[in-house]
C-alpha cells in the first residue's frame, strides 16, 4: 500500500473509531499523516517528512524524544519488575519521592504518584478539603486545570463546563493575577486556591511580579491552603526548576505531570507538606491508585528528573527563551495586523493573533513549512511554542525563518479574501 492510501486509511479509524470531529480538525490543520518516530527534537512522519516538534506534546517533551538515559532505565527495569506487587516495598517509588522532595520548593516533602495531570489536580484538591475539613475551592479566571469532573470544575472554559454540568459545589472563580480578588472571595467555608504559576492553555500568561508573594500572603493570614498547577510550568519549561521559583514562593500542595514522564511514561505527582499529609494519618487509604507510582513509570520519572538537572535544562529554557522571545517580537511588529502580543517565560511562549482564524490559519501554513505547533486550549487565538528545552540552536533559527515566511503567507492570503 502506498504511505499516501495507508494515511487516508488510518484517518478513517480516526474517523469510524475515535472521534470524527478531532479528525476533521487534524486534517485541516495539516497533520492528517501518520508518525512514526521522533528523537530529540525531530519527529518522522510516514512520509518521510520530517518536523522540528515546537509543541512539545503540550510540554511533555522537555527532555526531548526517546532520552537515551531514560530508555535505558526503562529496559533495565522491564527486566526486573515492571508493576508492583501492591503489598511490598518499590524501590523506584521511594528514590523518586526522595529526589522530589529534594528539589521541591519550601517544605514539599511528601509526594503521591498518580498516572495524569487531570489525576494530580483531583488528588490536591481532595487533599485540601480532607486537611482542612471545609469544602470551598477557589480558582483563577482563565485557568486549567484538567478535563474529568473535579478538575473540570476548576477549568476555566464555558466551552468545557457547561456540557457536564451540575459540576462541583463550593467552587467560585477570581481575576487571574489580581490577589485582591483572591482576599474578598476567601469565606469561613474556604478550603484552598489553585492558580497555575504561570498560565499555560489559558493562552500563557504570565503574573504581575508580586501577584504569588501577595497571594502566599493571603492564604496564610486567611488561613487557608495555596496549591500550585506546575503540571506545564514546571520542571524547567519556564527557566526554572518550578515557575514559582520565579518568585520564591512555595505552596502547600504542588501538582506535577507531563514532563516528568520524560515523554517515555505517564506519571503525575501531588505533594504536600508534612502539616498537608497529615490527611492520609486517620486513612492512609483515603486516597490511592493501582498503577500510580508503579516501577516503571517511577523509575523512568527519577531518570528524567536526573537529565533535567545534568544537562541544566531550566538554564537552557531560561537563555532560549532569552534569546527567542526579542526575535519573536521583532518578526511580529511587522506584522502587527495579525499578531498582538508575544509573551512568556524560557521556552513557554505565546503568539496572540488578532483571532482564532489567523491563529488556525497560521499554525497550518507553519505545519506545511513542518514546523509542529499548536494553539493553547481555553485560548485557540494564542499560538504556544513549547519544544523540548534541550532543542539546537540552530533549529530555533529554523524555526525563525519559518514563522516569518508562515506571517507573510498569512498576510497575502488575508489581504485576499
Ligand atoms: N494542569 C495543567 C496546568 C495543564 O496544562 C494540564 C493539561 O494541559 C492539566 C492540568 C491536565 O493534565 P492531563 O492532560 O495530563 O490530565
Amino acid at each position: 500500500m502506498k504511505p499516501e492510501e495507508y494515511n487516508l486509511e488510518i484517518t478513517q479509524k480516526y474517523m469510524d473509531y475515535i472521534n470524527p470531529g478531532l479528525t476533521r480538525l487534524v486534517a485541516f490543520m495539516g497533520f492528517d499523516k501518520v508518525e512514526v518516530s521522533a528523537d530529540g527534537a525531530i519527529i518522522r512522519d510516514n512520509l518521510g517528512n520530517e518536523y522540528i516538534d515546537c509543541l512539545g506534546g503540550f510540554g511533555v517533551y522537555s527532555i526531548g524524544h526517546r532520552h537515551p538515559r531514560v530508555i535505558n532505565a526503562l529496559k533495565d527495569q522491564l527486566d526486573k519488575m515492571a508493576f508492583p506487587s501492591k503489598v511490598l516495598l518499590n524501590e523506584p517509588l521511594a528514590l523518586l519521592a526522595e529526589k522530589l522532595a529534594d528539589i521541591a520548593p519550601g517544605d514539599l516533602q511528601y509526594s503521591f504518584m498518580c498516572n495524569s495531570g487531570t489525576e494530580a489536580t483531583e488528588g490536591a484538591l481532595k487533599l485540601a478539603r480532607i486537611k482542612t475539613g471545609k469544602p470551598g475551592v477557589i480558582y483563577a479566571s482563565n485557568s486549567f486545570h484538567g478535563k474529568t469532573l473535579g478538575s473540570l470544575s476548576v477549568t476555566d472554559r464555558e466551552k468545557y463546563q457547561k456540557s457536564s454540568r451540575p459540576l462541583l459545589p463550593d467552587v467560585k472563580v477570581v481575576k487571574f493575577d489580581d490577589a485582591d480578588s483572591l482576599a474578598r472571595a476567601i469565606d469561613s467555608d474556604t478550603a484552598c486556591f489553585i492558580v497555575e504559576p504561570i498560565q499555560g492553555e489559558g493562552g500563557i500568561y504570565v503574573p504581575s511580579d508580586d501577584y504569588l508573594p501577595k497571594v502566599r500572603q493571603i492564604c496564610d493570614d486567611k488561613n487557608i491552603l495555596l496549591i500550585f498547577d506546575e503540571v506545564q510550568s514546571g520542571l524547567g519549561r519556564a527557566g526554572k526548576l518550578f515557575a514559582s521559583n520565579l518568585w520564591n514562593v512555595a505552596p502547600d500542595i504542588m501538582t506535577l505531570a507531563k514532563a516528568l514522564g520524560g515523554g517515555i511514561m505517564p506519571i503525575g505527582a501531588i505533594m504536600g507538606t508534612r502539616d498537608v499529609w497529615s490527611a492520609f494519618e486517620e486513612n492512609p487509604l483515603i486516597h490511592s491508585s493501582t498503577f500510580g507510582g508503579n516501577e516503571l513509570a517511577a523509575r523512568v520519572a527519577l531518570e528524567t528528573l536526573n537529565v533535567i538537572i545534568d544537562e541544566d535544562l531550566p538554564r537552557q529554557s531560561r537563555e532560549k527563551g532569552e534569546w527567542l522571545i526579542p526575535k519573536l517580537r521583532e518578526i511580529a511588529s511587522h506584522y502587527d495586523d495579525l499578531v498582538t502580543e508575544v509573551r512568556g517565560m524560557g521556552l513557554f511562549i505565546g503568539i496572540e493573533f488578532k483571532d482564532d482564524d489567523i491563529g488556525n490559519l497560521f499554525l497550518s501554513t507553519l505545519a506545511a513549512r513542518n514546523v509542529i505547533v499548536a494553539f493553547t486550549l481555553n485560548s485557540p487565538k494564542v499560538i504556544r511554542i513549547e519544544p523540548p528545552l534541550m532543542i539546537p540552536m540552530e533549529y530555533l533559527e529554523t524555526v525563525l525563518e519559518r514563522i516569518e515566511e508562515s506571517l507573510k503567507e498569512v498576510r497575502t492570503i488575508m489581504d485576499s479574501l
